[in-house]
């Protein structure tokens, strides 16, 4: 099957809801290619090296959580950015990218992805007040160990967490924000939440666990946010009859 490029940006514009919430970088078609998509390649991050990977497999789109044009910085088209978008122009690859959209979708979305992985119930945003609260809240089933969320952490997403908190600590309730979300370890310690899980980990982020009494994991900001991009690649191959290849470029951060 294959689709025009523009009917494939409304059908995830319509999926991700990009209108709905404000965010740091623009959110959808990011850089036009071909008018007729077949094969499509998804990916965390716009590197060269999954555009590269793009170009090998003859790809006509490629759709990531992480694209171009973040708030802030240089606009201007040279060196490293220069050699990723002539690369893309050159073989008239769609690039299309969601940010925050594609981490809070409430099933393809990051968040809600590691959720499912970690055996973790969706309880809600664990901002209240914000209806697209990036970070969530939720709880298990039965309650386990600091040591065994780091094993389940470690099988799941391949890669060995760094921990903060007594192993023998049990744990139930759960927050979460997939990606760079450590800052908000301080608002899940206030709600008396067990543990918060996130990607990312600040020299700070330490002492807030260890003086608030909350345990804390960095389980990788790519590794955490693997899932959103294999989900909506999986939902497109299966509504849209497209073909679709998740290519994952390590990174250990
Ligand atoms: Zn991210």
């Amino acid at each position: 099957m294959q689709i025009n490029n523009h009917e494939l940006h409304r059908f995830l514009n319509e999926l991700l809801k990009p209108e709905k919430i404000r965010d740091y970088c623009p959110n959808g078609l990011q850089v036009e290619g071909k008018a007729d998509v077949r094969r499509i390649v998804t990916g965390v991050t716009a590197s060269q090296a999954l555009i590269d990977a793009a170009v090998e497999k003859r790809a006509d789109a490629i759709i990531v959580h992480h694209g171009y044009f973040w708030k802030g910085e240089n606009p201007c088209l040279t060196g490293m950015k220069r050699t990723r978008l002539a690369t893309l122009l050159k073989h008239d690859i769609n690039l299309f990218a969601y940010h925050l959209p594609l981490d809070i979708h409430p099933k393809l979305g990051n968040n809600a992805q590691l959720a499912q992985r970690l055996g973790i119930e969706v309880d809600g945003g664990l901002i209240a007040e914000d209806p697209n609260s990036v970070a969530m809240r939720g709880h298990l089933q039965e309650s386990i160990s600091v040591a065994e969320m780091a094993a389940r952490l470690t099988s799941s997403l391949k890669r060995t967490p760094l921990v903060e908190g007594d192993q023998n600590r049990k744990l139930r309730t759960i927050a979460w924000c997939t990606g760079g979300g450590q800052g908000f370890i301080e608002q899940a310690a206030e709600q008396g939440i067990d543990a918060f899980i996130t990607g990312e980990v600040s020299e700070q982020t330490i002492h807030t666990a260890r003086e608030m009494g909350i345990a804390f994991f960095a389980a990788g900001h790519h590794a955490t946010e693997r899932y959103g991009a294999m989900a909506i690649g999986q939902y497109l191959a299966e509504q849209l009859d497209l073909s679709v290849e998740f290519v994952d470029i390590d990174n250990p951060a």
